[in-house]
């Protein structure tokens, strides 16, 4: 494992530690039952604040592993798996024939595309040949600091030739998924975490948890309240010193996600290069430094954060009124913030 990597996971326990602690004492108010896996290339943890048997937490928190391991697996666009065909084997056949796939990746593919819709295409799943090369530099800055650069403006325009969501071709009759151009394909990097999520906590639901936390690498999906009927304070980041927060939030019942521009990025030339990137510049988005989004349901909540962040002020709030149940918090890169009507209360 990189030294990046370790460090990037012990500052993310500090901060889930931090990040969920109760009203009263740290120790009366800490969860009961606590575990933690590593799939998405980062951390995820089931917490019980129920008070419920070490079997019951045991038996929920393996099957929550189960589940997200499983969507681990579907989305990988790096790494292939025996006996299933999942994103990387899709992409590696961009062009070719249509692959039976899981019906469980159908109906999120499916849902991808609902998403575009709904965010006016700021959502792309298909986005991938744009992100490739942005990841590639990054991957390369991480090697080799001193000779960082950024990906040549006509290889990210011949890439956006290639990022229609209509290449993404879905047979649910059938059960086969299809990317009809070879230099298409796709990336769930925006969407993946949430969805899983959001999945694992639906089935922990219908398991009877109560008093439940996931949170798969800083994508928080709660399950219930605490027993005593009160929610967890999480604190959202300050983009500019990521190791304090810049506003506490008190949540219940709800899923709580924020993308950053602090999470994942290079430096080129003194500039800093972001993971967010926006359609319409094929550059990491400007508008914003911290995008959270609070919703019921994670997968939404994490398509959201990248929405947002790669729409003007204007068009960001309009989206969230029209959406029932979504709250948002803006912060720019000076510091300052906006916030919707529920968040402020
Ligand atoms: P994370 O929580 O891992 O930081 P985000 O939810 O902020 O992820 O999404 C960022 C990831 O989504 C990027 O790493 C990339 O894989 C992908 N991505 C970046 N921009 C877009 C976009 N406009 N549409 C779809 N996917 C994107
Ligand atoms: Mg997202």
């Amino acid at each position: 494992m990189k030294y990046g990597k370790v460090l990037c996971i012990l500052c993310m326990i500090l901060s889930v530690l931090t990040a969920l602690s109760g009203c009263g004492s740290e120790e009366a108010a800490g969860p009961k039952g606590k575990s933690y896996f590593s799939y998405f290339d980062t951390v995820s943890y089931v917490y019980s604040y129920a008070g419920d048997s070490a079997e019951s937490f045991d038996e929920l928190s393996a099957e929550a592993s189960a589940i997200l391991g499983e969507y681990h697996r579907l989305f990988d666009i790096y790494h292939e798996y025996a006996g299933m065909n999942n994103l990387c084997t899709l992409n590696k056949n961009a062009g070719g024939e249509a692959l039976p796939v899981d019906e469980k990746l159908i109906d999120f593919l499916l849902y991808t595309k609902e998403l575009y819709t709904l965010t006016g295409g700021e959502v792309n799943v298909m986005l991938g040949a744009v992100l490739r090369p942005w990841h590639e530099c990054r991957e390369a800055a991480s090697a080799d600091p001193a000779s960082a650069c950024i990906p040549d403006d006509a290889v990210l325009l011949a890439a956006a030739e290639h990022t229609d969501i209509s290449l993404l071709e879905i047979d649910r009759e059938h059960g086969t998924v299809r990317i009809a151009d070879p230099e298409a394909s796709i990336d769930v990097g925006a969407v993946g975490k949430g969805y899983a999520a959001e999945m694992a906590a639906r089935k922990l639901e219908a398991m009877g948890a109560e008093s439940y936390v996931l949170n798969v690498g800083g994508n928080i999906r709660i399950i219930g309240t605490r027993p005593d009927g009160t929610g967890w304070v999480t604190g959202i980041k300050d983009p500019q010193s990521p190791d304090s927060f810049a506003v506490k939030l008190d949540i219940a019942d709800t899923s709580c996600v924020t993308s950053g521009v602090y999470e994942r990025y290079f430096t080129a030339e003194g500039v800093r290069y972001h993971h967010i990137i926006d359609k319409d510049t094929l550059y990491p988005a400007e508008y914003y430094s911290s995008l959270t989004v609070l919703c019921a349901d994670s997968g939404l909540a994490d398509a959201l954060t990248t929405a947002l962040f790669c729409m003007p002020i204007g068009e960001g709030r309009a989206l969230v009124r029209a959406l029932d149940g979504v709250q948002a918090l803006w912060i720019y890169p000076d510091g300052s913030m906006e916030y919707t009507d529920g968040i402020e209360k």
